[in-house]
């Protein structure tokens, strides 16, 4: 794997879960990290352990279904930072889980506000800066929802299915300018959202015994081999962590 130290990345929903594990191991691997959330306390809290362990760290309050708060992100990121190389496209929700008959038509919008129209804000906030370094890479959290249709998740499949859209039509438009866009689908992993999940007791990944989802590091180490040319193979889809030979490639399983 190619050298991540240096580099500056952007890591939205650092706060907790996959997120926190991916600004952390960022940080030790030498990479300067951006750690936005809409829970500043958390986020300085996280950003403040990595500077203790050597690395180089700062925490923005963030909402990312509000544009003008990513664009100020990015903009105190080049401030600080001169650059940014990565941005990771994590901050998601799931929730409100419901059936379609049983939604609210608002909170039902809400998640294809963080889900879709965050995503997009990073990549529409990100991508001016990197084309005019000539790199970056972009990093969007997928899921198997991109692709299935599970019941009561009409929200969060149809947000991961056009983050998946996002992902493609980045690609095609921002790999002239030396971006790649890729996304990870990391399968079930041991975080609030998977608590939440089980808590809703609906559809069949609710009734899944936690023992079967993987450890946020692992998604963390995947999140980093994607940032390295190494996996530009896979730009301009979802990367599977699921795939055996995914997790060979990543080092983990
Ligand atoms: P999590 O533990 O619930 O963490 C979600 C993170 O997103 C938190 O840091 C949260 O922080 C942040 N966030 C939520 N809304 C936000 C907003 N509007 N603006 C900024 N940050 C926001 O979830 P996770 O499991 O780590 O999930 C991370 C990503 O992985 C999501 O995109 C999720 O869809 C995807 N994923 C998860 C799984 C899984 O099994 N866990 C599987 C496939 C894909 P604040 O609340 O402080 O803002």
């Amino acid at each position: 794997m190619d050298t991540l130290s240096g580099k500056t990345a952007l890591v939205t929903g650092a706060s907790r879960g996959i997120g926190e594990a991916a600004a952390r191991h960022l940080g030790e691997l030498g990479v300067n990290v951006v750690l936005t959330a809409r829970t500043a306390s958390d986020i300085v809290k996280i950003a403040g352990e990595i500077n203790e362990n050597g690395g180089k760290a700062i925490a923005i309050q963030c909402d990312v279904s509000n544009y003008d708060d990513v664009l100020h992100t990015v903009e105190k990121c080049v401030e600080t930072f001169g650059s940014l190389d990565i941005l990771v496209n994590n901050a998601g929700v799931v929730e409100p889980i419901a059936r379609i008959t049983d939604s609210d038509p608002v909170t039902w919008g809400h998640v294809i506000d963080i889900n879709v129209k965050g995503v997009y804000h990073g990549i529409r906030a990100a991508a001016p800066v990197m084309e005019k370094q000539g790199s970056g890479v972009i990093i969007n959290i997928s899921s198997g929802a991109a692709t299935s249709a599970l019941e009561g998740w009409s929200q969060y499949c149809s947000s991961k299915a056009a983050a998946l859209s996002l992902t493609r039509c980045a690609q095609l438009e921002l790999s002239p300018g030396g971006i790649r866009v890729v996304g990870l689908s990391p399968g079930t992993v041991a975080t609030q959202m998977q608590i939440d999940i089980k808590a809703s007791g609906i559809n069949p990944v609710s009734r899944l015994d936690p023992s079967v989802h993987i450890p946020p590091l692992w998604v963390a180490k995947a999140i980093a081999y994607l940032a390295t040319d190494d996996a530009s193979e896979f730009d301009g889809g979802d990367f599977s962590l699921r795939d055996e030979g995914n997790r060979a490639r990543v080092g983990v399983g």
